[in-house]
């Protein structure tokens, strides 16, 4: 699934008239840990062979000069003039880069970048987070400055979050940045500290995307999180040790039932019960336990069906249907919600008839295509521009 380099550099030439230097950032699915990141709790995704490229050459004038071959355009900025919010539009997440690393006193020169992703586009991938962080290594590299992976994710997710306006958490940012090949990735996110956990070689992780986003999510989204916030504000107040729902246990929530509306107490039990699934997760990752790590999954979609209520019917659907094949060992929802993917552990030697079965049964019940991803964990962006890449 590699962009071929070669390829790109040529065509940035071509269009700029001069050379560029090419940086890449892969796109992300989250293993389990689902809605924990933006209240301060575990996550444990891994970078995927997806990627977004961003080559970049110098310019002597003050221009900004951005062009995806996804989109096919050509836009300018004056560095001088800059936007300070986005306006919907793609050029907004690379600009929300230029705009954050200026708030830390990043000042980027004239520049001309094109970018080209193989990452699809709102599938809950995070092919955002993936131009974000492309977008950033480039302009780093202009800028002749090298700081920290744990800070170019906050960067960037500061990027998405108050120059784009979507109000995502640190996850995406985070593991686009500084994952590492064949491992997965726990982070803790309110430290930031981050953990490798090998992934045994005899297993598969196969994204399977329902071809569905349905247009509640980003109204829903906003509501699930208005909804968390006010259970976390009732617990807080309850007990002033918990700054954050990750700060809460079972106990505590069930104490604060009768302050809190049935929704916000179901959504906090999701997140609560989710954090400690991705601590056993993490446990059985280290000992081997594929077994434990499936039945997670599948008690993680349960919940965030119906705790979360964030799931869609076609997604239960593709988790089903995982469930009754061979070799299938767990399936859950991945991402926000509402559509998107699932993601399925798969032993080796079953992974390409899962891919071939799940396809046509799903075609069979809900009449869609499903594209259907048999991945491996890869390289972030810090190592790969490590390696050269
Ligand atoms: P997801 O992150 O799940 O893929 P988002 O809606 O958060 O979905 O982000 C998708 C948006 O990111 C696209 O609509 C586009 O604006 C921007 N984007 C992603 N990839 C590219 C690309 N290669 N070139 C330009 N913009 C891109
Ligand atoms: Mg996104």
């Amino acid at each position: 699934m590699n962009i071929s380099t070669q390829e790109l550099a040529a065509d940035h030439t071509e269009r700029f008239g001069q050379q560029g230097t090419s940086f890449s950032a892969p796109a992300r699915v989250n293993l389990i840990g689902e809605h924990t990141d933006y209240t301060g709790g575990f996550v444990l995704p891994l970078a995927i062979g997806f990627e977004t490229t961003a080559t970049i050459s110098p310019r002597t004038d003050r221009k900004a000069v951005l062009y995806s071959s996804n989109f096919d355009e050509q836009v300018e900025y004056e560095l001088d003039a800059m936007p300070q919010k986005g306006r919907g539009h793609w050029s907004d997440y690379g600009m929300g880069v230029v705009w954050s690393l200026a708030k830390d006193d990043i000042k980027t020169s004239g520049f001309n970048l094109s970018v080209e992703g193989n990452v699809p586009l709102g599938s809950g991938l995070s092919s955002s987070a993936s131009v974000e962080v492309a977008v950033a290594m480039a302009l780093l590299s202009l800028a002749e400055t090298e700081i920290p992976g744990e800070k170019i994710a906050t960067l960037c997710r500061r990027a998405e979050n108050d120059f784009v306006g979507a109000p995502s958490g640190i996850m995406d940012q985070f593991v686009i940045t500084n994952a590492v090949a064949e491992k997965a990735l726990l982070l803790d996110c309110r430290s930031l500290e981050f953990y490798l956990l090998p992934l045994r070689p005899d297993i598969r992780i196969v994204i399977a995307n329902s071809m569905v986003k349905h247009s509640i999510a980003e109204g829903a989204y906003r509501d699930r999180r208005e909804e968390v916030e006010a259970g976390q504000a009732v617990l807080s107040k309850m007990n002033p040790q918990i700054k954050l729902l990750r700060d809460a246990t079972m106990d505590d929530l069930k104490q604060a039932r009768g302050r809190m509306s049935d929704a916000s107490y179901r959504r906090c039990r999701h997140i609560i019960t989710e954090n400690a699934r991705v601590l056993e997760a993490r446990s059985a990752l280290f000992g081997g336990d594929m077994r434990k790590l499936g039945d997670l999954l599948f008690a993680a979609h349960i919940s965030m069906r119906d705790d979360f209520e964030a799931s869609a019917p076609e997604v239960d659907k593709l988790v089903d249907l995982a469930r009754s094949l061979p070799g299938c060992i767990g399936s859950r929802i991945t991402g926000g919600g509402f559509g998107g993917c699932t993601v399925n552990l798969v032993e080796a030697q079953y992974a390409d008839n899962f891919a071939e079965q799940l396809k046509l049964r799903y075609k069979d019940a809900a009449g869609i295509e499903a594209e259907i991803y048999v991945c491996e964990a890869v390289d972030g962006a810090v190592a790969r521009a490590k390696a050269g890449e």
